[in-house]
């Protein structure tokens, strides 16, 4: 019997462009731009959203859970809601963690990571082909040489010989050798076939320079009209996009809430596992990020019982 953390590792296929905000309005070209990594400016899903929502799914599917368990944790009387039970047979509080003020607090069994992205759909003369760059395959244990900035390696399914274009940057073929397909199993084919390897450099400036920007409008809901001054820009990560993060599960035997061994009669790590999957089966019909109203953030985790649940 070992204290070692599970690290389930998951990969997501954005089935609709997906927002998720910085909260930051009117930062230069764009109203509302999405989060970045620091230093590469590479878009990314934080871990937080992608908990936040997967505890608000995963509660909507438990006996009694939803809203209270599901939320911010203080019970607030006057909208009648009573906060996070933190009880130690409760798989939402034990998963994701609770609040209760000066009754106390446990962290969540459940860590998430930042969701990265990992390959990133552009157009091409040669069809549609994903993006990718070492940094990015990295994080999946697959090494690679690095092209120069200038260079591309393309998938044996990329039809391109001499130079390709990725938007509207051109960059001489290097090599048509680039092969992921026994490395990343659980990524549609379709998508490895046609994945092309870029340096760290450009990967970051070929994402910034192809992301959905669209301009949208509010809607005033007293007149139905468009509101005063209502035009605002938005940037997504498109549609297609592939992105990876991990989730580490610590075994409940090893903790204690109050003075009890949470989920002890109640499933322990698994049910913890469960919990956590029960969220990410949602993520495809209910989205991550803003604007889920207007078709956007539904995403598909595509290798669920990666961590052995049932
Ligand atoms: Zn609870």
């Amino acid at each position: 019997m070992t204290c070692q953390p599970d690290v389930n590792k998951y990969y997501a296929l954005a089935l609709d462009p997906i927002h998720v905000g910085t909260g930051g309005m009117r930062l230069g070209r764009v109203d509302m731009s999405i989060v970045r990594e620091p230093g590469t400016n590479v878009p990314k899903i934080p871990g937080t959203s992608l908990s936040g929502a997967a505890r608000t799914y995963a509660a909507m599917q438990e006996e009694g859970k939803f809203p209270h368990c599901a939320g911010q944790g203080q019970a607030d009387t006057g909208r009648g809601y009573q906060g996070h039970c933190g009880r130690p047979d409760c798989p939402i509080c034990v998963t994701f963690g609770f609040s209760k003020g000066d009754q106390g607090s446990f962290q969540g069994l459940a860590q998430f990571s930042d969701a990265r992205l990992v390959f990133f759909p552009v157009h091409s003369l040669a069809g549609p082909v994903w993006v990718t760059c070492p940094d990015a395959l990295k994080d999946l244990e697959i090494p690679g040489a690095e092209p120069e900035d200038h260079q591309v390696r393309v998938a044996s399914g990329v039809k391109a010989s001499g130079r390709l274009n990725l938007g509207w940057l051109m960059l001489d073929v290097a090599s048509n050798d680039f092969a992921l397909q026994d490395q990343v199993p659980n990524v549609p084919q379709d998508i490895l076939k046609h994945a092309v390897l870029v340096s760290n450099k450009m990967f970051g400036h070929i994402v910034n320079d192809n992301l959905e920007v669209r301009t949208s409008v509010s809607i005033d809901p007293a007149t139905g009209a468009a509101a005063e001054r209502a035009l605002f820009t938005y940037e997504a990560l498109p549609r297609a996009s592939v992105l990876y993060f991990e989730v580490v599960v610590s075994d409940p035997q090893f903790y204690k809430i109050g003075d009890k061994a949470p989920l002890q009669n109640n499933g322990g790590k698994q049910k913890v596992i469960k919990t956590v999957e029960k969220g990410l089966t949602l993520f495809e019909s209910l989205g991550v990020g803003g604007m889920n109203t207007r078709g956007m953030g539904r995403l598909r985790v595509l290798n669920l019982s990666a961590g052995g649940a049932e």
